[in-house]
């Protein structure tokens, strides 16, 4: 039975389950119950200097233990949680966490890493959000260095001024932002000259035909030549193989994230991790 169940879990994982009308309502109705019960657990995928493969930083991703489903993705629950106004206090929990995480990797371990959260656009455009983020800095004593709020293009949406006016402040804060999913949103470019970011990053999209398509590797190259020319940090997404790390180096990306490194996992498990990734394989 439990094979089974593991079975049926890895697919409602990778989506492959075609999902209901009535699914959505039984998912939206279990969220509720998951907040309560404390059902979310944060995962932690790391980002690397593209050429030395140093740890950089790490991307805390949400992970739900469902009690029937396993371990469901936030793929599938993020936009319910969106639609259904559930996303303010998940996003609320996830921020906390990160931060608690954190100070359990600073009390245990040498290395200290800044920690990306992923904001949505309607946590982040929510009256508050930034005095939220102001208290749990204070509550937490975390150095604002080392908390990185990553948002997609979708925030310009709710409103281009206030985003602005926001990161304005959050640099003030010294909190770095990153423009998640750089490329695949419907905005124009020319909000790059007016958004105080730190650093973009470029979509799995671009980098999984990156050795094969010219033309894609032509964009790949101009946005990371114009990022730099911004002062802009790039991170690429979804790096899979030793030849598109190497690819990467040689255009110049500054920081690498994908499953050739290392996948999301547990924070006991980061905590276990070398400094160098991939990491060597046992003689
Ligand atoms: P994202 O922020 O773009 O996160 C990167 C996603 O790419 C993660 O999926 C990660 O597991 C996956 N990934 C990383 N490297 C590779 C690779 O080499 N190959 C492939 N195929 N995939 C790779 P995940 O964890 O399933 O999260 C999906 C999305 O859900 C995230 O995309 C983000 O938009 C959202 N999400 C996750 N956690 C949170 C959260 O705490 N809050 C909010 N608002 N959204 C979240
Ligand atoms: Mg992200
Ligand atoms: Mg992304
Ligand atoms: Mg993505």
């Amino acid at each position: 039975a439990a094979k089974r169940q593991g079975r049926n879990t890895w697919q409602w994982y990778r989506g492959e389950v075609r999902r209901s009308v009535s699914e959505h309502v039984l998912l939206r109705h279990d969220l509720q119950t998951a907040l309560r019960e404390n059902q979310f657990e944060l995962y932690y995928q790391p980002i690397v200097d593209a050429a030395s493969g140093q740890i950089y930083s790490v991307e805390a991703l949400v992970r739900w233990h469902h009690p029937r489903h396993g371990l469901v993705s936030p793929g599938i629950f993020i936009p319910i949680a969106e639609k259904t106004g559930q996303i303010i206090p998940l996003g609320r929990w996830v921020l906390r966490q990160a931060c608690q995480d954190l100070a359990v990797l600073r009390a245990n371990d040498a290395r200290i890493f800044p920690v990306a959260v992923n904001i949505s656009s309607l946590q982040f455009h929510r009256d508050g959000f930034l005095t939220e983020v102001r208290q749990l800095l204070d509550d937490t004593g975390l150095p604002p260095e080392l908390l990185e709020l990553e948002m997609t293009e979708s925030i310009l949406m709710g409103g281009a001024a206030e985003a602005i006016e926001m990161i304005r402040m959050l640099r003030g804060m010294r909190i770095a932002v990153a423009i998640d999913d750089f490329g695949t949103g419907y905005s124009s470019l020319s909000y790059l000259r007016d958004l105080p970011i730190h650093k973009i990053k470029l979509d799995r999209a671009f980098i999984r035909d990156i050795l094969t398509d010219q033309r894609n590797a032509a964009l790949v190259q101009g946005i990371i030549t114009m990022a730099h020319h911004m002062d802009l940090t790039v991170v690429a997404e979804g790096v899979e193989t030793l030849e598109q790390q190497q690819d990467l180096i040689d255009r110049n990306c500054d920081l690498l994230q994908g499953f050739y490194f290392a996948r999301p996992m547990p924070l006991e498990d980061l905590q276990a991790l070398p400094d160098l990734l991939p990491a060597a394989p046992l003689p």
